[in-house]
């Protein structure tokens, strides 16, 4: 069985891909062991060395990155915000400097697909620049200082009161 890379769009066999458990549910990577190394390499090498931990492995704790970071740079006030999606919308809440918390979006979309799930699959059906179009919509709907554990609560009273009003959110699979 063949599969297309989604990086190089190369047509290559399954075992070229690195396995990948989201969910419970098995399947492949998007990209191919070739360039998932070559990406890797660079991750650890150039984009976030300081998240290189040779006693854990530069992958075990992938997940734990944002959480870190976000606490790094948790001075911040909460921020909930509303991205415009074609006709949906997706509501996120930062502690982080909005333009960071878009960029770690934008980053999430290519290094985690499906972390999101509802808001990465439209971003799937999506360019680029309608990608950047719809970040580029961001407003904030709230910001007040406080901890992340009332920023997830000032983020679920937005949920519902978009969600009460009948406005489509991407937000729906997503449970924190
Ligand atoms: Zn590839």
């Amino acid at each position: 069985m063949n599969k297309q890379c989604n990086k190089c769009n190369e047509v290559k066999p399954y075992e070229q891909f690195h396995k990948r458990t989201y969910k419970g549910v098995q399947g492949l990577q998007y990209s191919c062991k070739t360039c998932q190394n070559g990406y890797n390499t660079k991750y650890r090498n150039e984009i976030r060395p300081e998240y290189w931990n040779v006693t854990d492995g530069y992958f075990s704790h992938r997940e734990n990155w944002e959480y870190i970071a976000d606490y790094r740079r948790a001075n911040e006030d909460i921020k909930v915000y509303l991205i415009k999606i074609k006709d949906w919308f997706y509501i996120g809440m930062t502690k982080a400097k909005l333009n960071v918390r878009l960029s770690t979006h934008r980053a999430d979309y290519k290094t985690k697909p499906g972390w999101l799930p509802a808001l990465h699959k439209m971003w799937d059906t999506m360019s680029t620049e309608e990608i950047d179009e719809s970040l580029a919509s961001t407003i904030v709907l709230e910001t007040k200082p406080g901890t992340r554990y009332q920023g997830y609560k000032l983020e679920k009273k937005w949920i519902k009161f978009y969600k009460d009003r009948g406005y489509n959110l991407l937000n729906m699979q997503h449970n924190r």
